[in-house]
């Protein structure tokens, strides 16, 4: 069976022309698809013998709500989706003074093995597909009743490491005949795939590309991400260059604070040091406690900023959204398994 939603339009129109149909049928199917439609039986302004053909020959991915929670605090909204073949990935809904952004998995899973994060916990499943990765998109606008503006590629897997179906995805949801989100409303977070980041600048997108550097020094980030044991920071930071030159678009840098680990003034010198004169920007984190980790919050993300600030480095702290729904990625997934393991709901 056919993916359908994962297709272009352009590959839709051959597929439509294949079967002696119009050009323009491929955009009224496209935009039923990217509306959310569920099945070929609601397209009502294709004929009746076109959506039966389609209907022997492909599918249309749809997830269903395996659990929703709804924060009190501030309004979040996280989804847990349980996919086609049983799988569940997350899905957060933000509500920010510009628009609505929502943060979207890429894998169910993840391979990569960080430290503090509860999304690898159990190791990779599988890639995602492009329409599976935009379904979290459509049906997270369709069911909340907020209209999405922004996505955040920061949700569970790593998006470099599923190259060709996050590519895809971005082409689909970045199309005027389809949602159409500009490119300069979506980031993309990576731990550092410096081979795939050089891959990625060679289609100059505009969207923002976020690098997770949670340390300025070998030793400490190859005790926090596996990742760094085989391209060491410094390699990293020349990628991240090449990119900026290549695409003229500032990478940002990700780093989650932790206590005793990564947060003393001695690694905000060389941080400051290591970044001068490339105007990249900081995001810090505070850490979100992971119940399987040692590792804990750190308390000194104020001081950590004042003393990059002075240095000439953009800082920003990122705002806790969702602290009391266990928004912060994995979570929601990882306990519903724990759950199930106890003979409970969810996947
Ligand atoms: N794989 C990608 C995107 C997923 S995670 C990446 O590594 O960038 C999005 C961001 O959240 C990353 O910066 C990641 O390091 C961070 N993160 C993961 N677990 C976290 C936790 N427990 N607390 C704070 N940040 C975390």
């Amino acid at each position: 069976m056919t993916d359908i939603k994962s297709m272009t339009l352009s590959q839709q129109a051959d597929l439509l022309r294949a079967m002696g149909q119009p050009a323009y049928r491929a955009k009224q199917l496209f935009s039923w698809l990217h509306r959310g439609a569920t099945s070929f039986g609601e397209m009502k302004n294709l004929p009746l013998d076109l959506r039966a053909r389609l209907e022997e020959s492909c599918v249309i991915s749809h997830p269903t709500v395996a659990r929703k929670q709804v924060s009190q605090e501030d309004g979040t909204i996280k989804y847990l989706w349980r996919l086609a073949d049983g799988n569940c990935v997350e899905t957060v809904l933000m509500g920010y003074r510009h628009g609505n952004t929502v943060c979207v998995s890429s894998q169910v899973g993840c391979l990569m093995g960080c430290a503090f994060c509860a999304s690898t916990l159990g190791g990779k499943v599988r890639d995602l597909t492009a329409g599976e990765i935009l379904d979290q998109v459509l049906f997270t606008q369709l069911d909340s009743g907020r209209p999405i503006s922004n996505i955040v590629m920061m949700g569970i897997g790593e998006p470099l490491d599923n190259f060709d179906n996050v590519l895809r995805f971005l082409e689909l949801v970045n199309c005027p005949e389809g949602l159409n989100i500009g490119m300069r409303h979506i980031s993309l977070s990576t731990c550092g795939l410096t081979e795939k980041i050089d891959k990625l600048a060679e289609y100059g997108l505009q969207l923002t590309l976020s690098v997770s550097l949670h340390a300025p020094d070998d030793a400490t980030r190859s005790r926090l991400m596996p990742v760094n044991r085989s391209v060491g920071v410094d390699k990293l930071l020349e990628t991240c260059r090449r990119y900026f030159e290549k695409t003229g678009r500032r990478i940002s840098f990700e780093y989650a604070m932790i206590d005793g680990v990564n947060d003393s003034d001695a690694q905000a010198d060389l941080l400051a040091r290591r970044l001068a004169g490339t105007g990249s920007h900081v995001n810090l984190i505070p850490l979100n406690h992971v119940e399987e980790s040692p590792l804990k919050p750190s308390r000194r993300v104020r001081a950590f900023q004042r003393r990059l600030e002075e240095q000439g480095i953009n800082v920003t702290v990122r705002r806790k959204l969702g602290g009391d729904i266990d928004a912060s990625c994995g979570q929601l997934r990882r306990r519903a398994r724990r759950e199930a393991e106890k003979g409970g709901i969810g996947q």
